[in-house]
């Protein structure tokens, strides 16, 4: 055979990963293999290539294939929020659910040194992670007085099981400001940009990682992450929209999910999209009147054909992002920050306040804890509300992960699928599970045919959920 099948990998233990770059790049334009153009690449000349293609022509797309990973130690959960906040990245982070945070484990912010606010806001932290630490105990206790041990299960297990349940009760009292470890892979094209975006955060600490990202970037890939900077667009829009939306109403209570808009039509289209995939050489329309015209069982029929084989690991195909969905989420930000992971929709987060009420689990007041949460949960309110006068990003720090908030986002029905399969799960934190089965009940209702194939349990619902885990929401 002249033209022989070959399949191998381009080692980073062997390769620098701008040096890889240029080699998948130079394909374009070379028909030499793979091995035989690294071989004659030197750091110095992928620099050039880089230089003159990546940074003078613009063929960014090159950068996507130096990959990076990168160790991010004691930063805060708020600055994570940022460092989170790129789509094209994969994220593991410290658990709020599977490991107890230590006493002083909170980032004070650079912004209060020297301001009065800077010891009302230490005692604040204190006191929240002094409370946290007596709930766990506490609410411990009242766990394991109040759910027996699994035949079969060792008293490590059990002993495991109960801590973590307490762990996931009492993390609602920790704040934003909780120090956290979090392992990024990006490549260097999306880093460019999440290092722009925190240079230009309002936020001092969130800064100075950009910062030293940049430096430890730039040591791996110098040319492809030589221009990320503050960007004076983010930062004008930034101050000049908060501006113009500061007299807007903050209207608490209401039903906290709320679709705001989506697809009427999304199930024919999603339909039609599979019809076109595979019936027909037919255009859109044709098929999306062939659908329209069928009976509802004709409908229900085509629906079984599409999902019925479908096996427990099969994800539903992707035209079943053809229907799109808008929701208006009030969620706790303990929730919030297991929302934020999923990264096939369009989030708008506001920012983190105590202007929404904070939730209270059930084990808080079933255990006697409820009167030392409110205390402690109070107490972050107020100091909020006066760090909030001042400079409202800064505030965000002392906001405990009880405290509700606003979240706008966009996804579609194949997402909604991985999402609710994930989050709706009895292993998933019952803040969460609430969101979901909520989303879920939704979708079942605007799209009866494909919802009723979502991955969820009919045996429970958001108000089972609600009664069983959560005092007030
Ligand atoms: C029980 C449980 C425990 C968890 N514990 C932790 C923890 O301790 N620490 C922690 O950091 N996170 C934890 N997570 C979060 C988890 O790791 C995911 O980040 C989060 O659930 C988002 O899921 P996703 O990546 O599947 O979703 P999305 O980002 O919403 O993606 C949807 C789907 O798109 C595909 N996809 C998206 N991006 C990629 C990609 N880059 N590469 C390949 N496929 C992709 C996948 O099929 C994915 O299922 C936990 C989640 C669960 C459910």
């Amino acid at each position: 055979m002249t033209n022989p099948r070959r399949i191998y990998l381009l080692s980073p233990k062997d390769l620098s990963p701008e040096t890889i770059a240029v080699t998948f790049a130079k394909t374009s334009r070379s028909p030499q293999p793979f091995d035989a153009i690294a071989a004659e690449l030197t750091d110095e000349r992928s620099a050039q290539f880089h230089e003159k293609w990546v940074v003078g022509y613009g063929h960014s797309s090159v950068a996507e294939h130096a990959v990076l990973h990168l160790a991010l130690e004691n930063v805060s959960r708020l600055a994570i929020e940022t460092i989170e906040g790129n789509r094209l990245a994969s994220y593991t982070e410290k658990s709020t659910r599977y490991q107890q945070w230590e006493g002083d484990a909170f980032f004070v912010p650079d912004e209060l040194t020297g301001h009065p606010l800077r010891e009302p806001f230490v005692t604040t932290c204190q006191t929240l992670f002094q409370t946290y630490q007596r709930c766990v105990e506490i609410v411990q206790e009242h766990f394991q007085s109040t759910i027996s041990q699994d035949e079969g299960e060792s008293p490590k297990a059990y002993a495991r099981r109960i801590h973590t349940r307490a762990v996931d009760v009492c993390r609602f009292l920790l704040p934003a400001a909780s120090l956290a470890n979090v392992g990024v892979t990006i490549n260097a094209r999306a880093l460019e940009y999440a290092i722009c975006k925190m240079l230009s955060s309002p936020l001092v600490e969130v800064r100075e990682i950009g910062e030293s990202l940049l430096a430890v970037a730039r040591k791996e890939t110098p040319t492809l992450i030589k221009y990320a900077q503050c960007n004076r667009y983010l930062q004008t829009v930034r101050d000049e929209i908060r501006q113009a939306g500061k007299d807007i109403p903050i209207m608490p209570g209401g039903d906290s999910v709320r679709l705001v808009t989506w697809d009427k039509d999304g199930q024919l289209a999603i339909l039609a999209a599979v019809l076109y995939r595979f019936g027909t050489s037919g255009s859109y329309e044709a098929c999306l009147d062939y659908v329209t015209a069928l009976s509802q069982e004709e409908q229900q029929s085509l629906v079984q054909s599409l999902m019925g084989k479908r096996g427990k690991f099969d994800q539903p195909l992707r035209e079943f992002e053809y229907a799109q969905m808008t929701f208006d989420v009030v969620m706790d930000q303990g929730a919030y920050f297991e929302f934020k992971r999923h990264r096939m929709m369009t989030q708008t987060p506001q920012l983190l306040g105590t202007h929404l009420g904070f939730a209270i689990p059930r084990a808080i007041t079933d255990s006697g804890c409820e009167v030392d949460y409110r205390a402690a949960m109070g107490q972050a309110a107020v100091l909020f509300t006066q760090m909030e006068a001042w400079n409202p990003d800064v505030a965000s720090y002392v906001v405990p992960n009880g405290f509700n908030r606003r979240v706008l986002f966009t996804m579609n029905l194949r997402e909604a699928f991985a999402f609710c399969r994930l989050r709706a799960a009895e292993n998933a934190h019952f803040s969460i599970r609430w969101v979901a089965y909520r989303i879920a009940e939704i979708i079942q209702e605007i799209y009866p045919l494909l919802g009723t194939y979502l991955d969820i349990s009919q045996d429970n619902s958001s108000s089972k959920i609600q009664e069983q885990f959560l005092s007030s929401l």
